[in-house]
């Protein structure tokens, strides 16, 4: 089903905070109307390309698109930001259809429609090719054997396959669409579990270091909030199907997510302040992470990055009858 345009964010009774409008949106430090609103969103995502260096001038850019919220904003805004700065980059989208039914079939439809809309190359690599499995038939097998979530083996694809044929369109930068919240739940996840090298991965630029195998993934949207982001979709009525993935509410992830929303509610600016502190720490994850062997191998099973002899997507493929 999709939202109506006014369904999810009440209109502020309060004037906009720079001009005599009406707000949409408060925010930390005052309450914006509409303009101000995506002209805060849109410099926000500039400054941030910017100021981490995410596109460069020689760049081939792949954005990773599943037409959610996120996908269609960071793939407008990655398109409006070359204009803008008469830069030439090739770009195209990469979908990952996992075959999650009566979900992600949707998106796909949305995401179509945009790419035609605005003129950008979509390709889409659907798990069966590879894997022979959709998400829905793998998942329960994987997990009696495994006792792996959905997600786990959602990501586990997701990452495998999207740098696989992201390299494959000779990319050298792919383009996510994580936000501020997203990168708020894996810091702590990480915490949580004591994964201190795993952290040393996130941050504006994924990973340690360059490596051959591996394109470099990067999350213009880094600052932005779930409900900055879902409000900017929203204004510019760009159609997003705001359906929710039948496994979002399972695994660790959607507790962190939980708890992480309520402690927003009671402390505003409680993800803004893990995000801050974590940049802090950052450079000194990555420090130790470098002197650590992080040397990547080569899967003896299909010759893609691997952290073992074999990678984690052979992993799962050896569960699979
Ligand atoms: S919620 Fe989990 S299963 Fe659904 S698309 Fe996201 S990672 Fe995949
Ligand atoms: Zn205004
Ligand atoms: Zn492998």
């Amino acid at each position: 089903m999709k939202l109506s345009f006014s369904v999810s964010f009440r209109v502020d009774k309060m004037n906009c905070l720079k001009c005599v409008h009406k707000s949409v949106m408060e925010l930390q430090h005052g309450s914006l109307c509409r303009s101000h609103f995506i002209s805060y969103v849109e410099e926000k995502v500039f400054h941030t390309i910017k100021k981490y260096n995410l596109i460069a001038r020689e760049d081939v850019l792949c954005v990773a698109a599943s037409g959610g919220k996120d996908s269609l904003t960071v793939l407008y805004l990655t398109k409006k930001y070359l204009e803008k700065n008469k830069m030439d980059n090739p770009l195209s989208a990469l979908a990952i259809d996992e075959g999650i039914h009566d979900y992600r079939e949707k998106t796909l439809v949305d995401l179509d429609k945009f790419c035609a809309e605005h003129r950008i190359p979509l390709t889409i690599v659907k798990t069966t090719a590879e894997f022979s499995y959709t998400l829905d038939d793998a998942y329960p097998i994987v997990n009696k054997g495994t006792k792996k979530k959905p997600c786990n083996v959602c990501g586990v694809w997701r990452r495998y396959l999207l740098n696989k044929h992201a390299r494959k369109l000779g990319a050298t930068k792919v383009i996510t669409g994580h936000n501020l919240d997203d990168e708020a739940q894996a810091v702590i996840m990480n915490i949580f579990k004591a994964n201190t090298g795993l952290a040393a991965h996130l941050g504006p630029i994924s990973g340690v270091e360059e490596q051959e195998l591996f394109v470099q993934r990067v999350k213009p949207l880094y600052f932005c909030t779930e409900k900055e982001t879902r409000l900017y979709a929203l204004l510019q009525k760009f159609q997003v199907e705001f359906a929710e993935c039948p496994y979002a509410n399972e695994g660790f992830r959607a507790q962190i997510r939980d708890m992480l929303n309520d402690f927003e509610a009671k402390y505003k600016g409680t993800k803004q302040g893990i995000i801050n502190s974590f940049l802090a720490m950052l450079p000194l994850l990555k420090e130790q992470a470098r002197k650590q062997d992080t040397q990547v191998n080569i899967c003896a099973e299909c010759g893609e990055p691997a952290q073992g002899r074999i990678c984690h997507a052979c992993q799962i493929r050896k569960v699979l009858p």
